[in-house]
This record gives C-alpha cells, sequence and structure tokens, in this order.
C-alpha cells in the first residue's frame, strides 16, 4: 500500500475549514496495516451548535441559497458532479485506503456519487407543484417547500455514496446540511464539502461535523433547529434517533439493517447463480446492508450449488485494497472483525456445518490488518441466530428448501426486509416470489439493490421513508397547499 503521510483534516462549518471549539483530535488507522492514516477533529457540543447554527442561517428567507433559482441550483450540482468525476481516482484511493474496500468497488462508488449530483440537478427545474381542481369558485395549488435544516448521518460502509445519495437530493429541494459521517470514515465527505465550496455552494448550506455519534450525533439530533434527519446505520441507533426526534416532530428517514435472502431455484443459470451467490453476498466484504447472506438453494441442486461455491470462495484475492486485482480487503476496524469471529463461533456452536474459511488469513503481510478469510456455513436452520442476526462481514449461511412455498417462508422469516434475489428461469414463478417476499428491493437473476433512479429503502425493521429516485423528493419538501377563491 502507498504509505502516505497522515492526512490532517478539520471540521467544515460556515464554508470554512475549522478545528472547532475544543480542537481535540482524533487519530483514524487503516483497516490494511493498522498505521496511522488520518487526524480529524473530535467536535462537541459547541461545534454542533455552529454549525446548525450555520445551516440555519444559510437557510433563512434571503440567503444566497434561497434566493438562487432552481436554473441555478441545477448548475451548482452539476458542477459539483463534474468536480467529483475530475477528482475521481483520488476520491477512489482516498476511500480505499480510509475503508479498507477494493478500489474498483471504490471507484464504482465515486461514479455513484458523481452520477446523483448530476440526476439530482436535473429535477430542480423539473419538480414542483400542481393545481387541483377545487370546489366550484376555488382553485387548490401545491408547492413543494424545502424542510430546513437536515442532518445526515453517514455509515463507514459506503460513505462517499451515501453521503451524496443523502446530499444531493436534500440540497437539489433547497434544504441546507450538517453532514455527520462515521468516524472512522469521514475523508471523502470532508473533500466532498470542499469540492462543494469549487462548485458555488454557498458558505454554510453544507457543513460537515466529525466526532463520536453519541455526543456529535446525539447532540444534533436533539437540536431544536433541525428539521429532518436522514439516517442509515444500525437499527438500535435508528430505532433511539426515531423516539428522540418524537419530541419535535423532526421528519426521520432510516435505512438500517438487513439479512437478505438470495433464492436460488434449480431452474436458474448456474454459473451466473454461483458467481452472484458470492459477490451478492461477499462485496464490501460483507459489510452491506443489502449482503444477500442467506442463501437459499432449491435441494435438487444444494449440494452441486455448494461445491462450486465453494470453489469460487477459495479463489478469492483476498489483498492490498488498493491493488488492481484485489478482490477482498480488510474489514473496516478490529471490532468488526471481533463481531464477525463471534458470529462464526455462534455458527458452529449451533450446529452449521463451516464448509470453509471464517479464519484470519496466515500470510505475514495481512498480520496487522483486519483481514478474514470469507466463511460459508452449510446446513443452517432458519431460525439459528447466524440466519436471523445481521452478521456484517464476509459470511454466507447457506438453508436448503424443497418448494417455491417453502423458499418464500424462509425468506420472510426475518425482522428484515431490505433486500434480495430470486434466480429462475420461469418467469411466472419469479413475479409470484418478488411479490410475497416481504422487501423493499429484489432483483431477478441480478444481485443489485441500489440503482439511482428507483426507489431504495426497507420494509419491517429496516427502516422508513426511501432514498434514491424520485421517491426521496418526499422526504426532503414539504407539501404546502394554497387555496384560491376565485368568486
Ligand atoms: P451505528 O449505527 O452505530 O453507526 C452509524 C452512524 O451513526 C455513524 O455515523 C455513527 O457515528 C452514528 N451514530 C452512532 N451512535 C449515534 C447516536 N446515538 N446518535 C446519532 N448518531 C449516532 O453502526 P456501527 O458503526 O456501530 O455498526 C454496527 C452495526 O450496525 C453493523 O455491524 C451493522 O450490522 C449495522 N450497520 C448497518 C449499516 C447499513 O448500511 N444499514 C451501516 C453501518 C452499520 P460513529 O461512527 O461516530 O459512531
Amino acid at each position: 500500500m502507498q504509505k502516505n503521510n497522515v492526512i490532517e483534516e478539520n471540521l467544515f462549518i460556515g464554508g470554512l475549514s475549522t478545528k472547532g471549539h475544543s480542537g481535540n483530535r482524533s487519530v483514524i488507522n487503516s483497516p490494511f496495516d493498522n498505521q496511522p492514516l488520518a487526524s480529524v477533529i473530535s467536535a462537541d457540543e459547541n461545534d454542533v451548535r455552529n454549525a446548525v447554527a450555520a445551516a440555519s442561517e444559510a437557510f433563512r428567507g434571503n440567503s444566497p441559497w434561497r434566493k438562487l433559482s432552481s436554473r441555478n441550483r441545477c448548475e451548482v450540482l452539476l458542477r459539483l458532479s463534474a468536480l467529483i468525476r475530475k477528482h475521481a481516482e483520488d476520491l477512489a484511493r482516498l476511500e480505499s485506503t480510509n475503508v479498507g474496500k477494493p478500489l474498483r468497488e471504490a471507484r464504482d462508488e465515486v461514479q455513484l456519487a458523481a452520477d446523483c449530483f448530476q440526476y439530482y440537478a436535473g429535477v430542480t427545474d423539473k419538480v414542483g407543484g400542481q393545481t387541483i381542481p377545487g370546489a366550484a369558485g376555488g382553485l387548490n395549488m401545491t408547492f413543494r417547500e424545502p424542510i430546513g435544516v437536515c442532518v445526515l448521518i453517514v455509515p463507514w460502509n459506503f460513505p462517499i455514496a451515501i453521503t451524496s445519495w443523502k446530499t444531493a437530493p436534500a440540497l437539489a429541494m433547497g434544504n441546507t446540511i450538517v453532514v455527520k459521517p462515521a468516524s472512522q470514515t469521514p475523508l471523502t465527505a470532508l473533500r466532498l464539502a470542499k469540492l462543494g465550496v469549487e462548485a458555488g455552494i454557498p458558505p454554510g448550506v453544507l457543513n460537515v461535523v466529525t466526532g463520536p455519534g453519541s455526543l456529535v450525533g446525539d447532540a444534533l439530533v436533539r437540536h431544536p433547529l433541525v428539521r429532518k434527519i436522514s439516517f442509515t446505520g444500525s437499527t438500535e441507533v435508528g430505532s433511539s434517533i426515531m423516539k428522540l426526534a418524537a419530541d419535535d416532530i423532526k421528519r426521520v428517514t432510516l435505512e438500517l439493517g438487513g439479512k437478505s435472502a438470495n433464492i436460488i431455484f434449480s431452474d436458474a443459470d448456474p454459473s451466473r447463480a454461483v458467481d452472484s451467490a458470492l459477490w451478492s453476498a461477499l462485496g464490501n466484504a460483507g459489510q452491506d446492508c443489502c449482503s444477500r447472506s442467506r442463501l437459499l438453494v432449491q435441494k435438487t441442486i444444494y449440494k452441486r450449488f455448494l461445491e462450486d461455491l465453494k470453489d469460487k470462495l477459495r479463489q478469492i484475492r483476498i489483498g492490498d485494497p488498493l491493488e488492481e486485482k484485489t478482490e477482498l480487503g480488510p474489514l473496516v476496524t478490529s471490532s468488526q472483525r471481533e463481531r464477525v469471529s463471534e458470529y462464526v463461533k455462534i455458527g458452529r456452536d449451533e450446529g452449521a456445518t463451516l464448509v470453509c474459511g471464517g479464519d484470519v488469513p496466515t500470510r505475514r503481510e495481512f498480520a496487522a490488518g483486519w483481514f478474514m478469510n470469507p466463511a460459508l456455513f452449510a446446513d443452517v436452520e432458519p431460525n439459528m441466530r447466524i440466519a436471523q442476526e445481521e452478521i456484517f462481514g464476509p459470511v454466507i449461511t447457506a438453508i436448503p428448501f424443497e418448494t417455491e412455498e417453502e423458499a418464500v417462508e424462509i425468506a420472510n422469516n426475518s425482522t428484515y426486509g431490505l433486500s434480495g434475489s430470486v434466480w429462475t428461469n420461469d418467469i411466472g414463478r419469479a413475479l409470484r416470489v418478488v411479490r410475497a417476499v416481504q422487501t423493499g428491493v429484489i432483483s431477478v437473476n441480478s444481485g443489485h439493490s441500489v440503482h439511482l433512479e428507483a426507489p431504495f429503502g426497507g420494509f419491517k425493521r429496516s427502516g422508513m421513508g426511501r432514498e434514491l429516485g424520485l421517491a426521496v423528493l418526499d422526504h426532503y419538501t414539504e407539501w404546502k397547499s394554497v387555496y384560491i377563491n376565485m368568486g
């Protein structure tokens, strides 16, 4: 891995890089070799107040941001998209180094970030209100008004992608924002804020505050001037945010955990299904809320399918995230690896068969990082903890099924409902299954969940509200209804 000097970053408030009130710093170590990578500010409550005050000021009726025409807002967002593309390789390397994800995955996510700003730039001057015929002698018309100061709380697994898919629609609809990145992975959000200034985003519109979620995140959620919280992360924190938001009736969007099913019927194309079973569970080292970690395979092909999967699993190239050939990098932190290792132990204790992996690679160059060999469990019972709880690491749990009804029943035997796939060449069956599975996103003969143009979000304990597509715009606007008496 390229050895850089330690990156020093500050908070970003009111259009300026600032050391903040306390100036306290914390060091982020690289997941690859545990060496210091960056030093960032650990903000306090005063910094939170300053960031919200800056966002609130930038939202006032006569502010440069509010006075900007929708066409000009579109131009600003297009410039930001172009700047992300211009700096794409640097951003991808930064993300790869910070998160430990393979460079090829980081490049795709930076591309998605740029696409997000371009897509939502396009809606600024196209999405508006309605004119509705009312009772005789009257007319109703509606406006979409921005909500105000929005707090965007971002996790560590896809930092630049998730920051962008929250930021772009929030700004497109005229809000101002405070971003709270995850403590381990704030670097690309801070770069994005600086590019925002270059693109012409006025001071105070886009602020970034770093520091522990339990302090900074909590203070942001409680702040009375904050009108909306969009959170991606664990179901536990999401639930506590929802409770806190209730006091002021703040708007809340939650994108939480998942335990998605990948249902493989015996008539599916075997080689495509095996490849997808692998990467739709192990992409980003399985640290993905959409990870299809519950692999449901029809009994007639179960044995053969798992043999093929095991062969492929053993060929995965684990290594330095910045190497072009690397397919699987380290986990993000030592504590995440500990959590996943604990689940491997739980699976064995529950009586599932560990087919391969689940241990730490022995090669010397991996010794200092948070690497883990991807694990495949067979003979998993649907009610085992490893089939019910979100592991968030490179672990696949394979469950056999006999009939379509049984597959749907197992898929729905979960408190989550975020993502999933069905593999079959029978169109009727594919449609029956996608309608029957209780999930926010599901794909047929594909392992992809996130499509910029389509709504993304979960059923049940996987969250509420939607991100992406045009559906997200409702979550960053208030409808204002006007009645005009024409009498
Ligand atoms: P968290 O939910 O704790 O963290 C997600 C984000 O919320 C981070 O920015 C975090 O900040 C912030 N945060 C933490 N506590 C609070 C709080 N009280 N108020 C406001 N914001 C807060 O997830 P973890 O990182 O601890 O991961 C734990 C598990 O959660 C994972 O193993 C996985 O199962 C799930 N998860 C799901 C994700 C998804 O994509 N849906 C993403 C990440 C995790 P900070 O980093 O400073 O703590």
